[in-house]
């Protein structure tokens, strides 16, 4: 039987409710190389299609918003200069969110997403 596609099922921006891109299906155990999804928010979203490597996933993001400036992006502090969301449950295969919790269990994968609170002094 076919699943039935919720509208909360539905990959959002957690920040602003944009719905964002499938990722490209590349080998999902490749580590330290995720897939980034810049919303025109400008929020961040870094997909971890293991769940597991979030943290990883978190720096990337952040290194992404700050134009791949490591050092501005180690030296941001975390609700200070930047917000994180987490989402996570995600089914690649069918491009949805079965909701938060249901990522350890299953091995679906997850996103953060990041979004600095100024992007005024990053220039
Ligand atoms: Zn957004």
């Amino acid at each position: 039987m076919f699943p039935v596609y919720r509208e909360s099922e539905r990959p959002l921006c957690p920040f602003c409710g944009e719905p964002f891109g499938r990722p490209p299906e590349t080998d999902p155990k490749r580590e330290g190389d995720f897939y980034m999804w810049p919303c025109p928010c400008g929020a961040v979203g870094a997909y971890d299609a293991t769940g597991h490597n979030l943290g990883d996933a978190l720096m990337e993001a952040i290194a992404f918003a700050c134009d791949d400036d490591w050092e501005k992006a180690l030296s941001m502090e975390p609700e200070k200069d930047y917000e994180i969301r987490y989402l996570d449950g995600y089914r690649a295969g069918e491009h949805r969110v079965l909701g938060s919790g249901a990522t350890y269990k299953s091995g679906l994968g997850a996103f953060v997403f990041v979004k600095l609170k100024s992007l005024k002094h990053l220039h």
